[in-house]
């Protein structure tokens, strides 16, 4: 995604992810090094019900800036110990396979988590890069025109433990990465992973959450207080066209939720993404514009991309089949100014 970085383009990142550039810049810490200091009472032995509350007194306190030198149980480590319970029938997204992950794959084709490949993006949004990117395999989507098949829709890539993973996170950290940016195919699924990584990581680096946003809203109230920027693709307008091309149910309704949950984590941010899909500007491009414009506001970052390519199974709708139009991206760009969204990034 290697584009031309206008004057100013920095600048409505900034008003828009002011939390994130106040992380660059030294002024505030990462989400996950507060949840790692604020502390919170429970059992290992107590029933999911009980630390369920305590999660909730925890998130309490953090919203509250409680926040203690040396917690002997902290927040995130509650948070650690109920996504591993998650894990045994797990619910972390809204397919809620309901499977045992410790015997066997979900729908994502996940037990175990497996990264594909991590390294520093360069090809992201100018705010982002260079990003360390960790590619995790496996996802809860079907999407037919998927650019990274070979990792979302298979079981790929090696089983490192999570220190290992915070170690490289700091060398990439280091080496200049501004952020950890955790994607796949999709990273919901490697929740419980992912906060063991961050429970190791010693690095003030701000968390990226590259997702589709299908997660449950038990995984949602997991990632409060650990994102510091939701990298949201927002796809679909309607549930036909999510179920027609990424076989994702319910799609609309889950994802408008989660970005209103997630709109009130802790200090968290959003850069959103929105593939324009060929002939779906009437139906996809212009009601998600619009909600996020009603609901998030105008100020909130967006990115409008025309880089659709019609890869792995588009072929099989001739509809997809093709780049936009000349006219297609004329028209997104209209909807942008249309509704009003300040800081958007565009093409
Ligand atoms: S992450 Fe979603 S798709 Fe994967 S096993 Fe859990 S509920 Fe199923």
């Amino acid at each position: 995604m290697f584009r031309h970085v206008e004057i100013g383009e920095i600048e409505r990142a900034k008003n828009a992810l002011p939390h994130y550039f106040a992380v660059l810049k030294g002024d505030e810490q990462p989400n996950f090094y507060h949840a790692r200091r604020v502390e919170v009472s429970f059992s290992r032995d107590s029933p999911l019900e009980e630390l369920w509350q305590a999660h909730e007194e925890g998130i309490e306190k953090l919203h509250d800036n409680e926040i203690s030198e040396k917690p002997g149980q902290s927040l995130l480590d509650l948070k650690i110990l109920i996504a591993r319970r998650l894990l045994e029938r797990c619910i972390l997204c809204e397919m809620k396979c309901g499977i045992n992950r410790r015997k066997q794959k979900g729908y994502c084709r996940v037990d175990r988590s497996r990264i594909a490949s991590a390294f520093l993006h360069l090809g992201e949004e100018p705010e982002l890069i260079p990003s360390y990117t960790i590619f995790f395999s496996g996802c809860n989507f079907r999407c037919v025109f998927c650019q990274n098949w070979d990792i979302s829709q298979q079981s790929t890539g090696g089983v490192y433990a999570p220190g290992e993973i915070s170690m490289e996170i700091a060398v990439a950290h280091m080496q200049g990465a501004k952020n950890v940016n955790f994607v796949g195919g999709e990273p919901t699924p490697h929740i419980p992973f992912i906060l063991e990584v961050l429970r190791h990581l010693r690095v003030p680096i701000p968390v990226i959450w590259n997702s589709n946003m299908y997660m449950s809203e038990e995984a949602m109230k997991l990632l409060d207080g650990v994102v510091d920027v939701y990298l949201a693709d927002f796809k679909w307008g309607n549930n036909r066209d999510a179920l027609k091309y990424s076989k994702a149910p319910r799609y609309w309704e889950t994802v408008t939720r989660n970005f209103l949950l997630a709109r009130e984590h802790y200090r968290a941010e959003f850069l959103i993404r929105h593939l324009v899909m060929p002939g779906h500007l009437e139906c996809c491009t212009e009601p998600i514009l619009r909600w996020i414009s009603e609901n998030l506001g105008r100020d909130v970052r967006v990115n409008v991309m025309f880089q659709y390519r019609p890869e792995y199974r588009a072929g099989g709708y001739p509809e997809i089949a093709r780049r936009l139009t000349h006219e297609e991206m004329e028209e997104a760009v209209r909807l942008v100014r249309e509704f009003g969204l300040k800081n958007a990034l565009i093409g």
